[in-house]
């Protein structure tokens, strides 16, 4: 309240400095955790209630828009908890800062943002997964600013990152050379089924191998009836009903059997239906609509995780029904690059790796964990880029340099505003640089 009332600060910068005093908010349940900037907002929205003073509506009614006459409003000091010289200063700053919001009509276009809703930061991951609290994620939500798209931070919470958003083409970018990294090449989909099958084999070898074998067994009997009553028909020991009768019986069971699918066809539904997701992406990726994208992206994965500094993706998660079809690509790059290395040529196809490798023993080779599988991936997303140790900042940027450059675009013929656009800087700021200040 204190510092909302001198008018220097914002709610996010509240939120910042109180977080950084240690300050912690107190939920309904009376748990402590940081604090947000809408945390702020509602303490704020208060002031009247911490006043004494008793509206008609609650506060989520009142607009802060609302004109007030600050000078008649009915504090009852035996009521406030705050001093009331503060109360009136905060209703006075709100009231100056709020505005009606106006109506932007059919002239606010909606933009969709592929990413949006699985997109996460990194490192408030790692916070939420130390200490077991998944209030603590914060999901990064696009942004339309200086006509550039971006996705950012969740404003308010501080989690020791230094860059607050990314442009979007930069994470997107990344986002599908991962799903390049996924997809499945049609000449090596039935090996990988069959890695599947082999790992699930040694998972329930025992159910697995039961199943078929009843099945067979009972699908053999089936036919050797039919043949029996076509023989005792022919012979005359039968009639024609009773005849009838068996073998429809006997094919019935024989479609029962037929139609239940063992776990093995199951996984083999799955994995085709995570095959096609994957080469959906990245085929009608450059073609869809940014909502298509996004219905796209939601539908094959739960969440993505980004390091905002680093500029990478730290991890990623596909819905529970895609995991195994993940171990098995990530298991598939391993054999592939292990090929490579064997034959010491890495510029060679891989095509004529994959079906090298059929004979070699692969299907021995152990998978790895959901886990490790991403980490394969990752690895492999980035490979060959030198991962930076230092955040990638705008701010480290040496600014002699940016500002040359600012200048040679200038003398070329650009226009301020695609400079501006172009380093991500305001227009006002490039006309400062040109100006030599
Ligand atoms: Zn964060």
């Amino acid at each position: 309240m204190r510092l909302y009332s001198t008018g220097k600060y914002g709610l996010d910068r509240i939120a910042y400095r109180m977080n950084k005093e240690n300050w912690a908010f107190r939920d309904r349940t009376n748990t402590p955790r940081a604090l947000n900037s809408d945390d702020v907002r509602r303490v704020i929205s208060n002031w009247a209630e911490y006043g004494g003073i008793v509206f008609e509506k609650g506060t989520k009614w009142r607009p802060a828009y609302e004109t007030l006459n600050l000078d008649e409003l009915p504090f009852r000091s035996d009521r406030a908890v705050f001093p009331i010289e503060l109360l009136r200063a905060v209703a006075e700053v709100r009231m100056e800062r709020t505005r009606k919001p106006s109506d932007h009509g059919k002239n606010h276009e909606t933009r969709f943002y592929p990413l949006a809703g699985v997109l996460y930061c990194a490192h408030c991951e790692q916070l939420a997964e130390s200490q077991e609290d998944p209030r603590l994620r914060s999901p990064l939500s696009g942004q339309f600013a200086n006509g550039i798209l971006r996705y950012r931070h969740k404003p308010g919470v501080k989690c020791g990152i230094h860059n607050r958003s990314v442009p979007s083409a930069e994470l997107e970018q990344d986002f599908i050379r991962l799903m390049g990294l996924l997809m499945v090449k049609p000449e090596v989909e039935h090996l990988m089924l069959e890695i599947a099958i082999q790992a699930d084999n040694g998972r329930q070898v025992h159910e697995q191998r039961d199943f078929e074998q009843e099945k067979t067994e009972a699908l053999a009997l089936c036919y050797r009836r039919i043949e029996a009553a076509v023989n005792l028909y022919k012979e005359g020991t039968i009639d024609k009903a009773e005849y009838l009768r068996l073998r429809e019986q006997n094919e019935r069971e024989i479609a029962h059997w037929e139609s239940r699918t063992s776990e093995t066809e199951q996984l083999g539904l799955e994995f085709a239906l995570c095959v096609e997701a994957v080469d959906k992406i990245h085929r009608l990726w450059t073609i869809s609509s940014d909502e298509d994208r996004q219905g796209l992206v939601r539908n094959l994965f739960s969440s993505v995780t980004y390091d905002l500094d680093r500029r990478r993706i730290t991890d990623f998660r596909l819905k529970p029904w895609a995991g195994r079809f993940l171990t098995v690509r990530a298991g598939l790059h391993e054999l592939e690059q292990a090929a490579n290395v064997k034959e010491n040529a890495p510029q060679q196809d891989r095509q004529g790796a994959c079906t090298e490798l059929l004979h070699t023993g692969l299907l021995t080779i152990p998978l790895p964990s959901l886990q490790e599988a991403v980490f394969t991936l990752i690895e492999r997303l980035y490979a060959g880029i030198s991962r930076p140790d230092k955040a990638i900042t705008g701010k480290s940027q040496p600014k002699t340099e940016r500002n040359n450059e600012v200048k040679r675009l200038d003398s070329i013929g650009w226009t301020v505003p695609d400079i501006a656009r172009y380093f991500d800087v305001s227009i006002p700021r490039v006309y400062q640089i040109l100006k030599g200040q």
